[in-house]
């Protein structure tokens, strides 16, 4: 008679949760060769959050060993510094594909609340709409969470960027995700995308870019009473309190709103200076702009080229001061705007107002905290921020304030478990962490 002791789970032989054993019988001579453990309940949902953690592990460890294939494609198709495209472009989406893997294994997909079981259970077939400028992190931070979830999902990338859509689909055929559980379709927004959003087979629309469009998926998510997510644009505020350390502040807030060409939706985009510290801050923000010179790459096509430069010259006629940069480019070849910084914009101007999407600093001046505060958020937007203070007590009695989902607290760094996501017309949900997961899990009530 053999004991045999444990489960396989997750790559190895694990003690069995409960005691009880199953006896196996010879039939010929009634005979006990062997025991086998009895799984339980808690058995069976340590092996199923293996199997389902073990799909994103296998998707994570493939998107690293291909790292540099998709950091130059992400070069090729939208432009971005090799260097740029290789750390965040490439490195960030195998980041979360792991936060998922983990996530998958350690979320309670079950709680009891009185007499209550509280299932969380997956939404459903998910239908993705992804832009071009973080175009495999925005995938990934939609199709991650999805397959941890238990859903399954349809993705529409940017026309611009559709190669590291294929890339990525290819990498989940490696990964060994059962068949039909990713899928992808390139096409064009109002084409494909609009098709996806109103298939009566999508249980959650979840979008990132415009505000314009995203309202337009809502319309259609609502009409359909089905879930949606908007991911949507921003107008952050840089806000540098008379403690800080200004150079600093100054030169964090330079590289936030170049990196990318601008391109980054939570970009500091408004730099909020002390009237005291105004000129000081206007000349550090000019250096640093030119120091940026030609190492930004271009923008992603000639419509978004245009649009950058058309804000800059209605900044300039709406009275705002050109410091750095400006519509001259050494290039004579590819969408290039050269990092760009306006001084005396006012809070009413509209490029204080509206998402400009390139590489454009407006730095503001305001008399005292209320005013800051009056003017961080006096936009429609509410996606991010920074606060810089001489202490940190003091920035975050000031980022309480701010209407806005995410605040870097004196260069805080970014953290892929944290929700992203934002306040007003910035969107509706979260992604990332924790938060992000929830969006594709609905909730069934159990009483007892
Ligand atoms: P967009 O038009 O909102 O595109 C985002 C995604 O939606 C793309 O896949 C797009 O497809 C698709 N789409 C477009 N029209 C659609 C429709 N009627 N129905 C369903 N899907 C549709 O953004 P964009 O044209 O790439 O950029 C325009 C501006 O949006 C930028 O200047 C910037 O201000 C903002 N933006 C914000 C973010 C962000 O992360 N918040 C990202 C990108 C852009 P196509 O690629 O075929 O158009
Ligand atoms: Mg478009």
């Amino acid at each position: 008679m053999k004991a045999y002791d444990g489960m396989y789970i997750d790559g190895a032989w694990r003690p069995a949760a409960g005691p009880d054993v199953i006896e196996v019988v010879n039939p010929a001579d009634e005979q006990v060769i062997a025991t086998v453990p009895a799984g339980t309940v808690e058995d069976v949902d340590a092996a199923v959050r293996a199997a389902r953690a073990a799909r994103l592990a296998a998707l994570r460890d493939v998107l690293q060993a291909r790292r540099e294939e998709i950091a130059e494609t992400v070069t090729a198709e939208l432009g971005s510094p090799l260097k740029l495209s290789q750390t965040v472009h490439a490195g960030v989406p195998v980041a979360v594909a792991g936060s998922y893997a983990e996530l998958a294994a350690a979320h309670a997909f079950e709680e009891r609340i009185g007499n209550s079981t509280v299932l969380s259970e997956p939404v459903g077939v998910v239908g993705a709409i992804t832009p071009w400028n973080y175009p495999l992190h925005q995938i990934v931070a939609k199709t991650a969470p999805a397959l941890a979830a238990g859903c399954t999902i349809v993705v529409k990338p940017a026309e611009d960027t559709p190669l590291v859509a294929r890339l990525f689909a290819e990498a989940v055929h490696e990964a060994g995700i059962p068949a039909g559980v990713f899928n992808l379709v390139t096409g064009l927004g109002p084409v494909a995308g609009q098709a996806l959003a109103e298939h009566p087979g999508v249980d959650l629309v979840s979008f990132t870019g415009s505000t314009a469009v995203g309202r337009r998926i809502g319309a259609i998510a609502a009409g359909a009473v089905k879930k949606v997510a908007l991911e949507l644009g921003g107008k952050s505020a840089n806000v540098i309190l008379p403690g800080a350390d200004l150079a600093r502040a100054v030169n964090v807030g330079v590289a936030n709103v170049m990196s990318n060409s601008g391109q980054t939706c939570s970009a500091w985009t408004r730099m909020l200076v002390h009237r005291d510290q105004y000129d000081e801050a206007v000349g550090l923000a000019a250096g640093a702009a030119a120091k940026y010179g030609d190492r930004i790459g271009p923008l992603v096509n000639a419509g978004q080229r245009d649009r950058v430069r058309g804000y800059i010259e209605k900044g300039v006629a709406e009275g705002a001061r050109l410091v750095a940069g400006g519509l001259d480019t050494p290039h004579d070849r590819g969408y290039h705007v050269s990092p760009t910084v306006l001084a005396d914009v006012t809070p009413d101007m509209t490029v204080a107002q509206e998402e400009i999407f390139g590489p454009v600093l407006c730095v503001l001046r305001y008399e005292d905290e209320e005013d800051a505060l009056r003017i961080a958020n006096g936009t429609v937007y509410g996606l991010a921020g920074a606060v810089w203070a001489g202490d940190e007590e003091q920035a975050v009695a000031f980022a309480r304030r701010l209407e806005t989902g995410q605040v870097d607290i004196n260069g805080g760094r970014f953290n892929p478990l944290a929700p992203f996501g934002g306040y007003k017309q910035s969107g509706v949900g979260r992604e990332l962490g924790v938060h992000g997961l929830t969006e594709y899990l609905q909730t069934k009530s159990l009483q007892f």
